[in-house]
This record gives C-alpha cells, structure tokens and sequence, in this order.
C-alpha cells in the first residue's frame, strides 16, 4: 500500500538525490558503503527488546555461514564500493572462528574499515586477539550499570563480565569505544544521565537507540516506546546540549555535552527516521541479503553460492537487492508489518 507519507518520502529521495553512482546505488540516488554483516543469531543473553526469554527458533546450523563464506561475500561487496564492514549478531563473540573472519576481512583486497557490535561478554579475552587480526571500531551494548537492572533487562546476571570487557577493548586499542543503550519505560529510562555520566567518566561515546519494532515477543508499542524528545529532556535536565551540526550517513544525531569533547547521540529510528540517508545493506547469517531492516523481503546468496554462482553472479544480486530497496520504512502507518525475523537474526 502506498501512503502519503512513502510519496513524500519518495519526493523528498529524488530530491536528495546525489549525481555520483556507483555499483551498490538505488533507485533514489543512494549510494551504499555500509555492510552489516550477522555472523550468528546465537546469543549469550536475551535482552526483552531483542529475544524472547525462551522459545527461540535458532537457525539450523547447515544455513549458518562458514568463515570462508563471509569473507568472500564481503570481499565481493567491497568492489562493489562497500567501505565500511560492521560484525554483528545475535553475539558475534558466540563464533568461536570470529578472528577467522575478522583476519579474512582485513587481508581482502580492498580491505573495509572494519568494526564489531557486541555485548561485551567473554570480551575481556578476546579484545587484543581481534584487535591483533585487524578489527578497528567496537560498539558495546549496555542498557543499565546498575546490576540488577541490567539482570532484568538481559534476563543474565552479566554486568560485570561487560565491563571487564570495555576495560580490556581500551588496553586493547580499540578506541574509542562506542555505547548502545535502549531505554525502556519504567526499567532503566530513568538511569539515561546516569550512563551519560558513566560514558563521560571513562571516555566512551554513548548513543541511545530508540526501541524498534524488531522484538521477538512482537510486544513493541509506539505509545510507550521512549522517544528522542522525552531521552533529550531526561539529558537536558543534567547536562547542557549542543546539538552538532555535522552528520554524514551516521543514524545518530549528536550533541556536545556540557560544551564538549565529550558527545552523546540518539538514533531515532522510530520518531525522526533517517532512511533519506542510509547507505546500509545488510547480509543475515544463513546468507540472506536484506535493503533495510524492516524488509520483508530477502535475496538468497547462499542458496546462490553454494550452488556454484561465480562472483559475478553474487555481485548481481547485491546490486538487485540494493536496486529493490523502498523509499524508506513505514513504521506506525496502516500497512505496517513487522519483518518475521527478530532483530538478533538480522543483525543491528
Ligand atoms: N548482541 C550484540 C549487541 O547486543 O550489541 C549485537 C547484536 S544487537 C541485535 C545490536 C544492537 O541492536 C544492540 O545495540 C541492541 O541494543 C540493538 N537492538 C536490539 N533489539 C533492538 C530493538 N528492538 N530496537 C532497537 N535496538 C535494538
Ligand atoms: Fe543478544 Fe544483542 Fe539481542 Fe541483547 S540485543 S539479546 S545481546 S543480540
């Protein structure tokens, strides 16, 4: 169905539209430099937002990528003018060959900056060994430093295995280290300054990430969700805001904290959507190539691959997929649909 909001979206791409094009360019102009690569929907914990507490339904391990499998993949998108790689999940650390395919990706010929999202357990021994094969950028995820909080929200009583992990990522020179938070009403949504004050204190960037509708209990609600404008008052009653001017395809928008260096961002997917902007495909781990997050539609590349397709077939379907992608998502119109796959199978 379409709606007046998808052609106003649809007005406001062509316009935006950039004259440069490249191999992985839709049909608005975007051109795409950013793979998310999930490498598991395995998880150490069950976040409410993300998995159900039990009942998950995991991928069968046969459809489950081998190393030799991603690399290729990702050496393929890259000359097609991919540039930047994040690793993701379900938990990455899960894989025990993820150094496998940190290595791989680094030594391609055209190597990605290359950067990994995890919660941060069994961190602590891995970080210098991932640093050491190439990974450059690490996001953490962290939703409460209040332990009990965080046992609520994770459903793992975890926190201190977390930060053992940051500790080590910084010795580790992966820095500076970037910190997921997602708010919920009535859990940790009054604890926003208190991780502000946390990330502050040791030098790590924290960006808030509105809630999305990608949760597999399917019980996410727009009316409750914590927005950017209630976490910006939550901040502003602690810290002074200044809004930074600059911010290229990142989804976070940015802000000085009590007049800087120190920075805090919010990624507001659900109340100010950036899609005008997104350069971003992204690849399952069982090899499905998905436009957006909320597809609901997939491009089968390993069905394709493990079927003998050449490089120059794979790089087509890269470039159909990225060809098909719609003008944006349509979260909170009628028509709506939340994708089957939960966030931890399509990789955040
Ligand atoms: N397990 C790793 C982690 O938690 O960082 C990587 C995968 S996780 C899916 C990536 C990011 O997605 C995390 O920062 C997590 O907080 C975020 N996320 C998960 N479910 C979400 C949802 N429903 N809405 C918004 N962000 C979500
Ligand atoms: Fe696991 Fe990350 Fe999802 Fe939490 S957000 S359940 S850590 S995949």
């Amino acid at each position: 169905m379409t709606t007046s909001l998808d052609l106003h979206q649809d007005k406001a791409l062509r316009a935006s539209a950039p004259t440069s094009t490249s191999g992985l360019t839709d049909r608005f102009g975007r051109v795409h430099h950013d793979l998310r690569v999930s490498v598991t929907d395995r998880c150490s914990l069950r976040c409410s937002y993300c998995m159900p507490e039990t009942g998950v339904g995991w991928l069968s391990s046969d459809t489950v990528l081998t190393a030799t499998e991603f690399v290729r993949l990702v050496g393929i998108a890259c000359t097609l003018g991919i540039q930047r790689v994040r690793l993701t999940g379900g938990e990455p650390l899960m894989r025990p060959d993820l150094v496998d395919i940190v290595d791989g990706i680094s030594h391609l010929p055209q190597p990605p900056a290359l950067a990994l999202t995890t919660n941060g357990i069994g961190l602590a021994s891995r970080a210098a060994g991932l640093a050491r094969v190439g990974l450059n950028r690490i996001n953490v995820s962290l939703d409460s430093i209040d332990p009990d909080v965080y046992r609520r929200i994770t459903r793992r009583d975890r926190l201190d295995q977390v930060l053992a992990g940051l500790s080590a990522a910084k010795a580790a020179g992966l820095w500076p280290i970037k910190l997921n938070a997602v708010l919920q009403r009535g859990v940790n949504d009054e604890e926003a300054s208190t991780l502000l004050d946390f990330a502050v204190q040791y030098g790590f960037e924290l960006r808030f990430i509105e809630q999305m509708p990608l949760d597999g209990g399917h019980a996410w609600d727009q009316q409750t969700m914590v927005r950017e404008s209630e976490i910006l008052a939550r901040l502003s009653s602690s810290h002074q805001l200044t809004p930074v001017a600059e911010r290229g395809h990142s989804p976070a928008r940015r802000w000085l904290v009590d007049g800087g260096p120190a920075t805090v961002g919010v990624i507001a997917a659900v109340s100010q959507p950036f899609c005008a902007g997104c350069d971003r495909v992204r690849l399952t781990a069982d090899g499905q190539l998905r436009n957006c997050l909320f597809s609901l539609r997939e491009h089968d590349l390993r069905t394709a691959m493990r079927e003998g397709a050449s490089d120059d077939d794979l790089a087509k379907l890269f470039i159909q997929c990225v060809a098909a992608k719609g003008p944006g998502h349509s979260i909170g119109q009628v028509g709506f649909r939340q994708p089957a796959r939960p966030m931890s199978a399509i990789g955040g």
